[in-house]
């Protein structure tokens, strides 16, 4: 099999506001594997959050003997290349998505179908508000009509001008991201409360991600779920702070890609956790395969493509508020023509 790998910086629309930083673009990278004539792609992100730089990727990829594969093996390639990229999430996560993509058309097949996944049960797509001023919000909010569920960031001092702001313009139900903004778990009740009443359906990551006891005095009195995103990241987590939260936000940069999301799923419903299907900055590319198995989310949050103004795909098509899964083989990307990645 063969390799090529390309890095690209995802621009975004608006400035990126959450709680605690601001930027204005993500860099990722994209992979291409061949084998057998068949071409797939595959995507990592790097926001700054997660550690990894262009650079790092690329020497993962490139440090590793892809020649000695081929990718009709590929349990034995992702487990080989998981141990060499000592557990490099974001790299993990490109491969896994081009692998699926790969197998599902050499086997002529939707990746969604080939996993058993049913399109039926997709739930609505949250498309994020990014923490702005009030005449920035109502615009956010008029663009957001092929939506019916918008998140919002919350965590800075104008979280309740910020709400009353898109209540204004919409009474869509909401979900809510503090990104560990919230200052103590009492605050935090409060701020429950205040958004279960104006029809918001959880809160991620309230508080700090190592504060596993104060989210879980607040999932007992909260009315809605407390979602871990910040404290959640891979499979082995699901241990420690199963007790903590109703539920995680899974993410395929976080957690290494399908294969593992699909893991994380199982072992999240054996332990009563609800699922929020989310993404990092992405391009239609990791966000499509997010969306293969985001029917088996209680919620869904993929929105990357709408956030950037330099997707190099297609966006995918949304129908009645949800992600509609094509019948196309693989993940069903369509590069656009005006932009030249491979
Ligand atoms: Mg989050």
């Amino acid at each position: 099999m063969e390799v090529k790998l390309i890095p690209y910086t995802l621009k975004l629309k608006y400035p990126f506001g959450i709680s605690g930083n601001t930027r204005t673009e993500t860099p990722v990278v994209f992979i291409k594997i061949t084998d057998n004539n068949i071409s797939a792609i595959g995507e990592a992100s790097l926001p700054p959050y997660l550690g990894y730089k262009q650079n790092d990727i690329l020497s993962v990829f490139n440090s590793f003997n892809f020649s000695k594969y081929s990718i009709s093996d590929d349990k034995r390639l992702l487990s080989d290349f998981k141990k060499h990229s000592i557990h490099c999430m974001p790299a993990l996560a490109a491969l896994d998505i081009a692998i699926n993509d790969w197998v599902s058309k050499k086997n002529n097949l939707p990746c969604w179908r080939r996993l058993g996944v049913n399109s039926d049960l997709m739930s609505a797509n949250a498309m994020t508000i990014g923490i702005d001023v009030p005449q920035v919000i109502e615009k956010k909010v008029k663009e957001s009509t092929a939506f019916s569920l918008l998140k919002v960031k919350i965590g800075s001092s104008n979280d309740k001008e910020l709400v009353s702001t898109i209540r204004k313009y919409t009474d869509k139900p909401i979900i809510a991201d503090a990104n560990q903004g919230l200052k103590t778990r009492e605050d935090a009740l409060e701020m429950c409360k205040w958004l279960f009443d104006l029809n918001c359906l959880l809160i991620e990551q309230p508080l700090n991600k190592i504060d596993l006891a104060s989210h879980a005095w607040l999932s007992e009195r909260s009315p809605i779920p407390v979602i871990a995103d910040e404290s959640f990241q891979k499979f082995e987590d699901i241990e420690h702070i199963k007790n903590h939260f109703s539920g995680i936000n899974i993410k395929l940069m976080k957690c290494g890609g399908i294969g593992p999301a699909m893991d994380i799923i199982s072992s999240a419903r054996n332990n009563g956790l609800k699922i929020l299907m989310g993404c990092m900055n992405e391009s239609t590319c990791a966000n499509m395969a997010a969306a293969q198995i985001a029917p088996l989310a209680d919620w869904v949050d993929l929105d990357g493509p709408f956030l950037i103004t330099n997707n190099p795909f297609d966006d995918f098509i949304m129908k009645e508020g949800k992600i509609v899964l094509n019948q196309t083989s693989g993940l069903g990307l369509v590069l656009k023509n005006e932009i030249s990645l491979f």
